[in-house]
């Protein structure tokens, strides 16, 4: 399955991957990272790999995203 993993320390926790993402599986979590900010974290379950959340984000280094989990 398709998954993304988002580095929690260089996310603004803008939301615009929440946003964007087309089957809603990235909320914000409860935790604060150590720029001050509730960072993006993926669900996952659902996610197809479309990358649009990597696209959306304004931060380079945040989204990773497989296409294919190998180790699935
Ligand atoms: S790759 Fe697509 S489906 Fe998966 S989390 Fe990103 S926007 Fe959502
Ligand atoms: S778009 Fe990038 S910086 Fe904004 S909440 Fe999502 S991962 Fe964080």
């Amino acid at each position: 399955m398709p998954k993304i993993e988002i580095d929690a320390n260089h996310c603004k926790g803008c939301g615009l991957c929440i946003d964007a993402c087309p089957k809603k599986v990235i909320v914000f979590s409860e935790d604060i990272n150590k720029l001050g900010y509730h960072p993006a974290t993926p669900k996952n379950e659902g996610c197809i790999g479309c990358g649009i959340c990597f696209y959306t984000c304004p931060e380079p280094e945040s989204i990773t995203v497989y296409k294919e989990d190998k180790s699935a």
